[in-house]
């Protein structure tokens, strides 16, 4: 059971996380927790006022945090409780404070501090958990991601070691799980084999449990949120979203990773490997049945299940009119991208240039330099990727053209059908995509299947 930050964000919350785990004691739970809401966001702004040298706005930043948490812990325990917790939290409140000071000092934030000072969101937030939960009659225990979570030490999106963390799980995690305890761990946070802390992405308490969930083989894996599920489209965009009440892994996989921020895009691999279906359920709303993930799922009558949208897009357009055709080019311009360790989402290739697309990212001008070496280049930033998931588009003839012409006013720059056959592709400008998903919710979403919709 996943609880992001808005189901764990003050006391009321984390109150009826608590609610909610008792409910499902008898199938043994392992519990991983968020940061409070914001509470990463503003960790990675007190690293960065640090590394500019700015010591006082960092320090208040950790005043600011030492209170909300100090307040948590009290509305949520009792005095005796809350004593040994408050010594607890005020020892890390201490070394956080001496983290930023020394980042001041000596006038330089690297990727492996700043993972260090946003590890303290998730390390907080399942410290507090813990004894509120066991006030709760849960028998809690604390464990900590970085004795179970291990990856490699790519810094702020290290790769977790699967066989690893499956042999801490057995040796740590299992007897505690037998002996009847409810693990509470802190999600996104790992560590190197040495200990250094990591983090294995923004979003990454997800792509945790989906870890946990399938190195323990559970029966399940639960992401509760603030959401009723996966809807048809982000519900801040289109308010009369639908909850998409079942969706296949490979449905649910292209959203995640086409911006439907409700699932990390990691979360569904771990499970699609053992099978084990995931639930997206909401912690204000536990009644709402939520949305299935499943290996396979009813024919549904609907050409599309979901749309998503990616913003802090760049597309990058490579021109060589005489080079494009030989040979090993492609191998060149991909191995460019590689070698700064970015990612690559819609390609599109002419007889003279190849568009392609990634997110916004700091090293996109050396990038590019490194591609001037072999053709002419162009990049433009603020652009994002809109994107139509469902199984039906596969066989479904006009498609394109029922999409595009609700959209025939807007300037498509690129478009893709996924390998996948499952979904299709845009990219337009960011100041377009309300207006684009809009219509194409109420052109595609006005009357769905009441099986596969609510
Ligand atoms: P958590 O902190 O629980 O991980 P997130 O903020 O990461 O929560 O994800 C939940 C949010 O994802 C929702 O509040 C919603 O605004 C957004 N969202 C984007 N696309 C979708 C979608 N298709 N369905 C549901 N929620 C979505
Ligand atoms: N707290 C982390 C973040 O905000 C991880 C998560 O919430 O999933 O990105
Ligand atoms: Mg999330």
């Amino acid at each position: 059971m996943k609880f992001g930050g808005t189901s764990v964000e003050d006391a009321t919350a984390i109150d009826r996380v608590a609610s909610i785990v008792k409910s499902r004691l008898p199938e043994r739970p392992f519990v991983v927790v968020s940061a409070m809401a914001k509470v990463t966001d503003q960790l990675l702004a007190m690293a960065a006022a640090a590394g500019r040298g700015e010591r006082e706005q960092a320090l208040d930043g950790c005043r600011t945090l030492r209170e909300r948490h100090y307040n948590t812990a009290g509305e949520l325990l009792g005095t005796g409780l809350h004593t040994d917790l408050h010594t607890d939290l005020g020892a890390e409140f201490d070394s956080l404070d001496e983290l930023l000071r020394g980042i001041v000092a000596v006038g330089e934030l690297t990727p492996r501090t700043s993972d260090y000072v946003v590890s303290f969101g998730e390390r907080l937030s399942s410290m507090i958990a813990t004894p509120a939960f066991l006030a709760r009659d849960i028998p809690a225990i604390l464990v900590d991601a970085r004795e179970v979570i291990i990856t490699d030490a790519q810094h702020s999106r290290a790769v977790p070691q699967v066989d690893e963390i499956n042999d801490r799980l057995q040796d740590r995690v299992e007897p505690l799980i037998e002996q009847g305890r409810v693990p509470i761990m802190g999600g996104f946070i790992g560590a190197t084999r040495e200990g250094v802390p990591t983090t294995i992405g923004r979003g990454g308490s997800d792509f945790s449990a989906a870890l946990v969930g399938a190195g323990l083989g559970a029966e399940r894996i639960e992401i509760w949120t603030d959401v009723d599920g996966i809807k048809t489209t982000d519900p801040r965009i289109c308010a009369d979203a639908r909850r998409i009440k079942v969706i296949s892994f490979e449905e649910a996989a292209e959203l995640a990773y086409f911006g439907a921020k409700v699932l990390h895009p990691a979360t569904v691999l771990p499970a699609v490997e053992k099978n084990i279906p995931v639930l997206v359920l909401n912690s204000r709303n536990p009644a709402n049945e939520g949305t299935r993930i499943l290996s396979r799922t009813p024919r549904s009558r609907s050409l599309f299940k979901a749309i998503a949208a990616k913003n802090r897009i760049t597309i990058i357009e490579i021109v060589a009119a005489r080079m494009l055709m030989a040979h090993g080019f492609l191998a060149k311009v991909f191995e460019i991208f590689a070698r700064h360790r970015c990612a690559v989402d819609v390609v599109s290739t002419s007889e003279v240039s190849i568009s392609l697309t990634v997110d916004s990212h700091e090293a996109i001008p050396q990038i590019a330099a490194d591609l001037e070496q072999l053709a002419f280049v162009k990049y433009s930033g603020r652009k994002a990727i809109v994107c139509l998931v469902g199984e039906n588009i596969r066989e479904t003839a006009g498609v394109a053209a029922q999409v595009f012409d609700a959209i025939r006013d807007i300037n498509v720059r690129m478009i893709s059908q996924g390998a996948s056959e499952i979904n299709l592709t845009f990219v337009i400008d960011e100041a377009d995509v309300p207006e684009a998903v809009r219509r194409l919710h109420a052109k595609f979403f006005a009357e769905v299947d009441a099986e596969v919709f609510d």
